[in-house]
């Protein structure tokens, strides 16, 4: 498949011939679901849209019912930055409902697969954005992470998915999950690709209170024959299963091969990671989602009255995690569980935020496993639970704001792909890139 890269240096007739053989093979692999509906604007370098990014005029719907018939009314930042760089929209991309997910199974618009093996979930909840890329059915595509969403699924499927620093990337036309954690970012087939797609979405927005108002770019100076220090936490693979324990070690040689120094470094037990973040972004998700009444957006049910509007409205609108998750959502908010459960996930987030800190005192990225497994099969995470415990080397990088990239390092005996993530301090992309670009090439060498 064309990079991205390479597509950028294309003339107007290339790319056409380009768009045109990438219709055809999203319609050959159709039975991925890897694209829940296929829209385009403009003429540019084709990029697959994750569901929950507004584009003008195109349906947007979060995977959800609650939204069918719902057109965005205007273009998100990132599409918008996009444009200006020549890259155009291309197809919609399947994903867990409202994001909240990490198989892809919750979509309104059925479960994607994975490409490596079509039994497998893909990983969400950005399922769509990384088997389209996987898949060869997308040059290179956006996702959003707010708690692993671009870089697991990466993972699973065998691309690169990369989150940016909180507040790098606009999230202006986002629809919001939990808005202290949530950014977009880039799922390509290589590290360049990210770097070069990261550097078109970030940067100053005055629609979001919460950017960063920071232009800086990476991809022109990337640079990998820097000489890197990297924390490795041997204590938090004990959770993780042999074929990521064994992705784990080889990757630390192909480091250290690279002329990199690793020092081994410790962090909070992930278990507090989990019950943290779980408790904020339903918190938040309650919150942001409210305003899904029947009245402003999308779907409404049938009623006699204002009250049983709401209720048939998102009775019938919202899937059964999403519905978890509000429920959850207000138990934590309520006025006399406040204290004990919100207030407490925000002190443990600062904790985590505090280690991560000291630790890059050290360091100036830490290598980490995805997820603990390669990707389940379908049905294999039989409760919301296991799902949610399969999220705990993810999470901690949304709850500290930082920024982190998840890279293919190698394939399991039954040939599944194995993705590690290599993550920096906060703005600290540069380091980020350069460093997966020299683990990347040290791979493949
Ligand atoms: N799997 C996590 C969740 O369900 C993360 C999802 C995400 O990053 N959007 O909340």
């Amino acid at each position: 498949m064309t990079t991205l890269k390479e597509a950028l240096q294309l003339d107007k007739s290339q790319l056409q011939e380009l768009r045109t053989e990438l219709k055809k093979k999203i319609e050959e692999k159709k039975d991925l679901n890897a694209y829940v509906g296929f829209e385009e604007i403009g003429d540019g370098v084709p990029v697959a849209i994750k569901d929950n990014i507004q584009v003008k005029n195109w349906s947007v719907t979060s995977a959800s019912e609650i939204l069918q018939g719902y057109l965005a009314p205007y273009n998100a930042t990132v599409i918008e930055k996009m444009l200006a760089a020549g890259l155009s929209p291309f197809g919609r991309t399947n994903m867990d409902e409202f994001a909240m997910g990490s198989t892809t199974e919750s979509s309104f618009y059925g479960k994607t697969l994975n490409p490596a093996n079509t039994s497998r979930v893909p990983g969400g909840s950005s399922g769509g954005s990384a088997a389209a890329v996987a898949g060869g059915i997308a040059i290179a595509a956006l996702g959003s992470d707010t708690g692993g969403s671009i870089r697991q699924p990466a993972a699973y499927c065998g691309v690169v998915g990369m989150k940016p620093t909180y507040g790098r990337v606009s999230r202006y036309g986002l629809a919001a999950y939990a808005s202290s954690l949530d950014q977009i970012g880039p799922i390509t087939q290589n590290v360049e690709d990210a770097a070069i797609l990261y550097d078109i979405i970030s940067g100053s927005d005055e629609k979001d209170s919460t950017n960063a108002q920071r232009d800086d770019k990476v991809s022109e100076k990337l640079d990998p024959t820097r000489k890197l220090t990297i924390g490795i936490i041997p204590s938090h693979l004990e959770e993780a299963d042999s074929d990521i324990q064994k992705a784990y070690d080889k990757t630390i040689e192909a480091l250290q091969r690279a002329g990199h120094t690793i020092k081994e470094v410790s962090l909070l037990d992930a278990k507090y990671d989990i019950s943290a973040y779980y408790i904020t972004a339903t918190a938040e998700a309650a919150t942001n989602l409210g305003r899904y009444d029947g009245i402003r957006y999308g779907n409404r049910a049938e009623a006699s009255n204002l009250n049983e509007l709401y209720i048939n409205t998102r009775s019938g609108g919202f899937g059964d995690e999403v519905k978890r998750r509000i429920l959850l959502g207000n138990f934590v908010l309520s006025s006399g569980y406040y204290d004990a459960y919100y207030v407490k996930a925000q002190k443990v987030r600062h904790l985590i935020k505090d280690e991560y800190a000291k630790v890059f005192e050290e360091v100036d990225l830490i290598l980490s496993p995805v997820a603990p497994t390669v990707a389940p099969k379908f049905g294999e995470l039989a409760t919301p639970m296991q799902m949610y415990l399969s999220d705990m080397y993810t999470i901690s990088v949304n709850l500290a704001g930082l920024p982190a990239l998840s890279l293919p390092v190698m394939k399991n005996d039954a040939g599944l792909p194995v993705g590690l993530q290599l993550i920096a301090k906060p703005y600290d992309e540069q380091t980020l890139f350069d460093g997966s670009l020299s683990l990347e090439q040290e791979l493949i060498n």
